[in-house]
């Protein structure tokens, strides 16, 4: 399979504190990849750089032909606001807007194709909800229902099923594992390593740095969780280092409490 996103001695960083370093690899077309690692290692970081919301402080991603258009991103519940006055169908029909007209109008098409992606998400008959209304389940439901509308050649998610009641998780975890059997690439963030171990048969293993990546069943081995978890714990305590040496380096100007 060729590659259709390459990631060359990727870095992103906030300020100047790189979240991801030195990342190198690439996802294959129609491939299908879990992104593990532990709290903070990056994972979100790496797939905000890939959709391209965050630029590379160093190093490169090849995107090949593939437009904005060709992904579609879920990011992680926390980022996400459901605090619009906005029904569940004009949630969904958002997933359409690139097929909109000039003024915005979307097709009497779209409708259609909105109306079966809420049923094959379970959720017909809520068109008029207001998502404020809606149950974490259900709320991502519909947003499993814009990405299908949505229609795109790569999907990112963002711990997609953290929080997520059990039967909604089979559910959106079959319609995953549809996308990847019509071709598409969907690269999601998970915390549920049976899971990862179950459906996904690529694994991106990451602790800011590379741990591992390619097949599931020799990334996740014994070893490498080992590894990520000791290098979680690593940047856990030079952070601790780091904020008293900030103090410092902001000059003699800096006076520091005497402690208690
Ligand atoms: P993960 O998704 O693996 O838990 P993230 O990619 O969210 O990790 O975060 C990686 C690191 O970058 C963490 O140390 C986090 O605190 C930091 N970070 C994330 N987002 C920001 C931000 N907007 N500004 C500054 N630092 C951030
Ligand atoms: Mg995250």
């Amino acid at each position: 399979m060729s590659a259709l996103i390459r990631l060359s001695n990727l870095t992103v960083a906030y300020e100047r504190h790189p979240a991801v370093h030195h990342v190198s690899g690439s996802f294959a077309e129609g491939s299908l990849t879990a992104i593990a690692g532990p709290n903070g290692a990056g994972k979100s970081t790496l797939l905000k750089a890939i959709v391209g919301e965050l630029r590379p402080a160093e190093g490169s991603i090849d995107r090949g032909t593939l437009m904005r258009n060709d992904f579609g991103y879920l990011p992680q519940a926390a980022d996400i606001v459901r605090r619009f006055p906005i029904s569940v169908a004009d949630t969904v029909m958002l997933g359409a807007w690139k097929n909109a007209g000039a003024f915005g109008q979307f097709s009497r098409k779209d409708a259609e194709r909105a109306r079966e992606a809420l049923d094959l998400v379970g959720l017909s008959g809520f068109e008029r909800r207001h998502i404020g209304s809606l149950s974490a389940g259900q709320f991502q439901r519909v947003l499993f229902a814009r990405l299908l509308l949505q229609d795109a050649r790569v999907i990112l998610l963002d711990e997609p099923f953290t929080a997520i009641d059990q039967r909604t998780t089979r559910d959106l975890l079959d319609i995953v594992l549809r996308w990847s059997r019509e071709g598409r690439t969907v690269i999601a963030v998970l915390h549920d390593f049976e899971q990862v171990r179950a459906y996904f048969p690529e694994t991106l293993l990451i602790a800011r740095e590379l741990v591992g990546w390619g097949r599931t069943q020799d990334v996740m081995s014994a070893t490498n969780l080992i590894r990520a978890r000791a290098m979680a714990e690593r940047w856990d305590m030079e952070a601790d280092e780091c904020s008293a040496d900030d103090v410092e380096s902001e000059g003699g100007l800096v006076k520091r409490e005497p402690a208690e």
